[in-house]
């Protein structure tokens, strides 16, 4: 079973997010549990906990249909002491926050070198960080998000993000996430047949699919490794539909939230729908 969905707003509450994916067809959602362009915010009441469950019920939304997604501000591989502390405490409060509400799995971009550390120094980090975290909490895994490599940003290749599960203490709680378009603007050509085989052959190999645990769909507005971060809607980008049509018929990606990030939220409900039609019964 395909979970499809989209990254919905949590505005006025993390329990609005279940309803607003439900209004447009989804079957998997993510969400940031907290603003994502500040640093702090109130802590969770139990009142809007409970209520989040009560709709993900509801809904019927399963944990395992639902992605979090944490602060765009945080490095768990910043170069810095300090800078580094304030990451690791503020990635600490959302997996605090997944747990409140019953989630069990936290994506988040694995850090930038900020070209002040090798990438292997930062990759080290980065796993530290991940063991510190796990370390405090208890049933939320910690997804790591490749990226498009833009900026010193680490986890564009499968080597840097195997690289940090390795160093990791519980590896039954690291987890990966791959965003189509990062991956495509990274270099990997997931836009035709024999592209999209050997790009997840790599990855079996690399990483392991039992990794796995949440995608992010979206097309690129760039061109396969210009290594920009661009969201296109999909099948209007240079990756194109063919690659959903593969995805969408890839056993492989059964069972996990699979959700959208493309720029017009007034698309997703159609989105949805499309992706389901590529489906070959
Ligand atoms: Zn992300
Ligand atoms: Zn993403």
């Amino acid at each position: 079973m395909k979970y499809i969905g989209a990254h919905v707003s949590a505005a006025g509450g993390v329990e609005n997010a279940p309803e607003n994916a439900a209004k447009i067809g989804a079957k998997a959602f993510a969400l940031f549990t907290k603003n994502q362009r500040q640093w702090t915010a109130k802590p969770l009441t139990d009142e809007s906990a409970d209520l989040f469950k009560e709709n993900c019920d509801k809904y019927g939304y399963e944990a395992s249909q639902i992605l979090a997604h944490d602060s765009y501000l945080i490095n768990l591989g910043h170069p810095d002491k300090l800078s580094l502390e304030k990451s690791r405490n503020a990635f600490l409060d959302e997996m605090q926050r997944c747990e409140k509400l019953g989630l069990d799995r936290l994506n988040f971009h694995p850090g930038s070198h900020l070209k002040k550390v090798s990438i292997d120094e930062c990759l080290h980090t980065i796993s530290d960080s991940i063991n510190w975290a796990l370390d405090k909490t208890n049933g939320v895994s910690a997804v790591i998000e490749n990226t498009a490599g833009q900026g010193s940003n680490l986890g564009f290749s499968f080597e840097q993000i195997a690289a940090i599960i390795d160093r990791v203490e519980d590896q039954s709680r690291v987890a990966v996430c791959i965003d189509t378009c990062h991956v495509f603007t990274a270099g990997y050509d997931i836009s035709t047949k024999i592209g999209f085989e050997n790009v997840f052959a790599d990855f079996e190999r690399i990483i392991g699919f039992e990794y796995l645990k949440g995608m992010h769909l979206n097309d690129s507005k760039k061109e396969l490794a210009t290594k920009v971060d661009r969201h296109e809607l999909i099948g209007q980008g240079f990756i194109g539909l063919s690659a959903f049509e593969y995805l969408m018929n890839d056993a492989r990606f059964n069972n996990i939230p699979m959700v959208l990030e493309t720029p017009n939220a007034d698309h997703w409900a159609d989105e949805i729908k499309l992706l389901y039609s590529l489906e070959k019964k």
